[in-house]
């Protein structure tokens, strides 16, 4: 990072992550030397990154200060917001602050990796202010698909500002209150300097809905459904497995939950006082002792996810349970952007074993709503808050310019569209002052690395050329001591006699370009291995239009 020159007087915004991109949200604010970070989330990794299910922000900009670290909000427990915390938290260690379930959910990863086990998480409500260095903060409530979502308002000498997290404005959320219109609007009163929030569903006009008119639509689907049900949805989601079960309830079904981060999510619920007018859930072994007319399951995976139980079940590879004919799968979510082919698949295993499948476009009841703000509730949110500047964060590029342009439309004086990094003068005249470099991690089964590390790199190339590799095994003279060992991989099958003589033909291909070489070159590890790679590459090229990844030893005996 060159050239970044804080003034301490005034206030500053950083986005780390989640400004060009859905997930790894992490946002910092600096005022006075030190730091402020809200949320520490994960990604979702897609074929760039074979091998790879989760990305993680690089957290090595504020590693670096960690000193200066005034703490760590965390506005929600979705992923996207706290997934990173357990992975990074062990380099940052500074305190954390979240509502109780985010605590509870948070708790629960924490227990599993030891490192973090020092962590000490301060529970806070809506409502509540807290100091944190030179920073205020303010807990605001807001609605969202997952308990305990709150939006923060920064104070700071240089001014105020209101960081949304996710929210929406569902007029009847079935868990907590609505939006905290009237703590937003006192705010706003007061000055709110930039607005700084979720551009999900900025590019969608109307309003997201509510959580009450779900709960609806899934009693009406549920009347017309005779057999065994399953509902897949967002395991956080509590507030959709409250309406299923009370949509259950109504016809006379009991539930039982299928998957591991149900049962987590819903004992985090039913620790922080949800859940409490839901009756106890069905043992999964007591599943097969009912008929299926009087069965909801509820089970993850609705992002089709290979892991998780839908998908397994759906596979046919999931122990206890058989979706057969007569089964209804409803899909009480939407496709997250790039989850769209996975969860194809499992319709169709589905389909073919004779299953219903009913989705959110697929029936005219209401069975989905979204937890991000359409354009309505965000002209509203300007509406209360009043801010001179917003700044859109939380999606793809298209989505932050899709609510640039409708704050632009809302007559908001000033927008700025930022990128992971861009450095951000709130106060005085908002600009962008600077620019630090971010990156991305990449989470394996027993390491971490960055995201452009060599291994995924190469392991990307890998997929779309295939390997060869030679051994050339040399005498004292540089002669060849026995035949050339050639070996492919993603290129051909070595059973197939075609095949097999493209291989044998590439040996003598080796042998040639040995022989043209003089006996002095043949002394040089360095211009064999360049030699004997090039001619191996052309040869591939010239067959099949490839250029595959070659890798040449040498022993000299
Ligand atoms: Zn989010
Ligand atoms: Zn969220």
């Amino acid at each position: 990072m060159k050239n970044l020159n804080l003034d301490s007087k005034e206030l500053y915004f950083l986005p780390l992550g989640g400004s060009e991109q859905f997930g790894v949200n992490f946002n910092l604010y600096a005022h006075k030397g030190q730091w402020l970070a809200i949320d520490f989330g994960i990604g979702f990794a897609d074929e760039r990154y074979p091998g790879i299910d989760i990305l993680l922000p690089d957290p090595q900009f504020l590693e670096d200060r960690r000193d200066d670290l005034a703490g760590l909000v965390v506005t929600h427990a979705h992923e996207d917001h706290v997934g990173a915390l357990p992975y990074l938290w062990p380099r940052l260690k500074c305190p954390i602050w979240c509502t109780p379930f985010t605590a509870s959910v948070l708790r629960r990863k924490f227990s599993e990796s030891p490192e973090c086990r020092d962590a000490v998480i301060t529970e806070v409500n809506a409502g509540d202010k807290v100091k944190a260095g030179p920073f205020t903060m303010h807990f605001v409530h807001v609605a969202h698909s997952i308990p305990d979502t709150v939006a923060v308002v920064v104070e700071t000498k240089a001014g105020r500002i209101l960081h949304s997290g996710d929210w929406n404005l569902d007029p009847s959320p079935v868990i907590n209150g609505p939006t905290d219109e009237k703590s937003i609007k006192e705010f706003g009163d007061r000055g709110i300097m930039a607005y700084i929030g979720d551009s999900t569903n900025a590019g969608v006009p109307g309003r997201s809905g509510s959580e009450s008119d779900v709960e609806k639509g899934l009693t009406a689907l549920f009347g017309e459904i005779e057999g065994r049900i399953a509902v897949t949805m967002f395991a956080s989601n509590i507030g959709r497995l409250r309406s299923i079960c009370r949509a259950a309830r109504a016809h006379g079904r009991h539930v039982a939950l299928v998957g591991r981060s149900l049962h987590s999510m819903s004992a985090s619920a039913r620790d922080c006082g949800y859940l409490g007018d839901v009756p106890p859930f069905l043992d999964f072994e007591d599943i097969d002792d009912l008929p299926p007319e009087k069965i909801v399951l509820a089970v993850t995976g609705s992002q089709g996810e290979a892991r998780a139980a839908l998908a397994r079940i759906a596979r046919g590879d999931y122990e206890g349970i058989k979706f057969r004919r007569g089964d209804t799968v409803v899909f009480s979510a939407r496709p997250i952007p790039g989850n769209e082919a996975h969860i194809n698949e499992v319709c169709n295993n589905l389909v073919d074993a004779g299953v219903r499948v009913v989705s959110w476009h697929s029936t005219h009841h209401k069975i989905h709503v979204s937890g991000h703000p359409c354009q309505d509730e965000l002209a509203d949110m300007y509406h209360w808050a009043r801010p001179a500047l917003v700044i859109p964060v939380h999606g793809e590029r298209a989505n932050l310019e899709a609510q640039a342009d409708f704050a632009r439309s809302c007559q908001i004086e000033n927008v700025i569209v930022p990128r992971n990094g861009s450095v951000i003068r709130l106060s005085g005249r908002p600009e962008i002052v600077g620019e630090v470099e971010t990156g991305l991690l990449a989470v394996e089964q027993r390491r971490v690395l960055p995201s452009d590390h060599v291994a995924i790199v190469e392991r990307r190339k890998l997929q779309y050329t295939g390997t060869i590799h030679v051994t050339i095994v040399l005498d004292r003279r540089g002669d060849l001591a026995a035949p050339p060992q050639v070996s492919t991989m993603g290129l051909f099958d070595p059973d197939d006699k075609k095949d097999a003589r493209v291989i044998a033909d590439m040996k003598i291909e080796c042998e040639d370009i040995l022989e043209d070489l003089s006996r002095d070159q043949r002394a040089s590890d360095t211009l064999v291995q360049e030699e004997v790679r090039i001619g191996m590459r052309r040869y591939i090229n010239g067959l099949l239009n490839m250029k595959p990844k070659t890798t040449v030893h040498i022993v000299r005996i």
